[in-house]
């Protein structure tokens, strides 16, 4: 049965019962008043008339007074009730009309008598139906107080039972639902509601079941998908090569790969669920993963050998949410955690060094032969070995160049091929810079009177010594000039200047060539670089292996250009203050 008929009829029933208790009431009431009226109206009326008769017939003059008799009689004639009040009532008229038609004394007083023993019995009749009347009222207000108590309390206990039952009947029902729903919540999906009843709830319920069921299935299937999905990636990490250790967005470690393991030297419960600051304070590869600074590659020595790897830092970003999804653009992302790769570039690294072997061992050969190139083209040049003719001379000439470009070749692959290996040994010293770069000026001179370039120098000869390899700064400054001598268009000037500052010293180079788009700036530092398009010879490592050796030396070289106009080179050197 529907909650609904269910209502209806419990409050139908309530209806009904106090339909029933009113209509009890209202018959009982009108019963008893209907008695009571009785026996007020006719008895006591009767007992008024008769009462009167009997006065006006003990009055001593009578006959004055029949009128009064009569009209009473006259009244109690129309009020006749009980069962022979009429015959009683006959007789008092009979003696009435006797007496009136009497004159004789003797009848008069035997007709009076007669009517005063009537009037007496019609007396005594009317009070016992008073009596009657009044116990009869008693019996039907104590049958009617029986009858209202017993269905009064029949119709207490269906209410009482109504409330007791009802708000359960309706709570009940919505009270468990209401805990299942928050089983649901809690991922609980084992929940069943059990009332079976055919009514709302019965089907809410049955409606509530399969959902749990479907939700139960949802989970279960997508809960199995997931853990094979995780155990597949973790199968991935964990058969990777590279060193890969994840941490949540709190730097909590959730997964350390075998590899990354080894290398840590510490097995997975010293690292995972840990907060990995704390564990970096005893472990320096850690400490160097973590810290954003260190980008270097990183020798690792594990499983009796020494390894290099390069660490790689990623920040894992997942989409907030996604803010309009018919549009699919994702606005703002969450950091969810970061992993740390360390990528295992032994092999690189180990052929990287074989190349850099190789370089030095061929630039050192190769350097003894093309000095002795050099030094018998000069032999020839200044005609020690005879005259030349024009051809000859041309033809020298010409040699003199590609020697002079091959040295430089291999004298930058060799200081290269140095410092890759870290066999450079820098001799810093007090030096003076105006030695170094006077040196630097006449190595380049004749390269610039070939393009009729002039040098403006401008320095103080007072300028401190700084501390410096003097080799090698000479090297790099020559260097310097000798790009702006070649990237300059004829003709043009270059100027050298040389600052103090109270612990520096700046040695400024600067050119009205071709200058570098801004796009190139931060790159022409970086190995065999060169800005494409450049029409000049070159290796694209004069100013990395410059860079490399005046930071060696605590010093700084940078760059300012404006594309078309010209170039501005400084270095920066320490001064000596001993
Ligand atoms: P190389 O000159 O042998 O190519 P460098 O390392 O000395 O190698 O220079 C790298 C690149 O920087 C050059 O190829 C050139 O494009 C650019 N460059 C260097 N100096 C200048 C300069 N003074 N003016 C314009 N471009 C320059």
């Amino acid at each position: 049965m529907k909650i609904k008929t269910k209502l209806r009829l419990g409050f139908s029933l309530l209806f009904i019962i106090i339909l029933i208790l009113g209509a009890l009431s209202a018959y009982y009431l009108n019963k008893l008043s209907a008695e009571a009226k009785l026996v007020l109206k006719d008895n006591y009326e009767t007992l008024e008339y008769t009462r009167l008769m009997l006065y006006e017939l003990d009055k001593s003059d009578f006959g004055s007074s029949l009128n009064n008799f009569e009209r009473q009689l006259i009244k109690q004639e129309s009020n006749l009730t009980e069962p022979g009040e009429q015959v009683l009532t006959a007789k008092v008229r009979h003696h009435l009309e006797q007496l009136k038609a009497t004159k004789d004394t003797l009848n008069i007083a035997k007709h009076q008598q007669q009517i005063r023993a009537s009037l007496n019995k019609i007396m005594d009749l009317n009070l016992k139906a008073i009596i009657f009347k009044n116990e009869l009222a008693n019996k039907t207000a104590h049958s009617a107080n029986l009858f209202l108590i017993f269905w009064g309390g029949i119709c207490l206990l269906i209410t009482f039972s109504f409330i007791v039952n009802f708000p359960g009947y309706i709570a009940n029902p919505i009270k468990l639902l209401t805990e299942g729903i928050k089983e649901i919540e809690a991922k609980n999906y084992n929940k069943r509601l059990s009332f079976t009843s055919k009514d709302e709830f019965g089907e809410l319920a049955q409606a509530f079941n399969s959902m749990a069921q479907k939700l139960h299935d949802f989970e279960n299937s997508n809960l199995a998908k997931i853990l094979f999905e995780k155990k597949r990636i973790e199968a991935i990490i964990n058969s990777m090569n590279d060193g890969v250790i994840g941490l949540d967005e709190h730097q909590h470690i959730l997964f350390v790969n075998p590899v990354a393991l080894k290398l840590f030297g510490l097995n997975e419960n010293d690292l995972v669920g840990k907060f990995a600051p704390d564990v970096a304070l005893k472990n320096d590869l850690l400490k160097n993963l973590l810290n954003n600074h260190v980008n270097h590659e990183l020798k690792i020595y594990a499983d009796a050998k020494e390894s290099y790897f390069k660490k790689e830092a990623l920040n894992i970003l997942v989409p907030q949410s996604n803010l309009y999804p018919e549009k699919n653009i994702n606005y703002a992302f969450t950091n969810i955690g970061s992993v740390y790769i360390l990528k295992n570039i032994t092999a690189f690294h180990e052929l990287d060094e074989a190349k850099t072997n190789f370089i030095a061992t061929i630039s050192h050969e190769l350097k003894t032969p093309i000095s002795s190139i050099k030094m018998s083209t000069q032999l020839l040049k200044n005609k020690q070995m005879g005259d030349l003719n024009p051809e000859q001379n041309d033809l020298i000439e010409s040699i003199q160049d590609d020697t002079h470009r091959l040295l430089k070749i291999t004298s930058e692959l060799l200081n290269m091929a140095q410092l890759e290996s870290g066999h450079i040994q820098l001799n810093i010293l007090p030096a003076s810079p105006i030695e170094i770069l006077d040196y630097a000026i006449q190595a380049t001179k004749t390269q610039a009177e070939q393009k009729q370039i002039k040098f403006e120098i401008n320095y103080s000869d007072t300028v401190s010594k700084v501390l410096a390899d003097k080799e090698k700064t000479a090297w790099v400054i020559t260097n310097l000039i000798a790009n702006a001598i070649r990237y300059s268009h004829e003709q043009s000037v270059i100027n050298v200047k040389m600052l103090e500052t109270t612990k520096e010293v700046k040695i400024i180079i600067k050119d009205q060539g071709q200058g570098i788009a801004p796009q190139y700036l931060d790159k022409i530092f970086e190995r065999y670089f060169r800005v494409p398009g450049t029409q000049k010879e070159g290796t694209g490592l004069g100013l990395a292996i410059s860079k490399d050796f005046i930071e060696a030396q605590g010093g700084n070289i940078s760059v300012d250009s404006e594309f078309g106009v010209g170039s501005v080179f400084t270095l920066t050197l320490i001064k000596s203050f001993s």
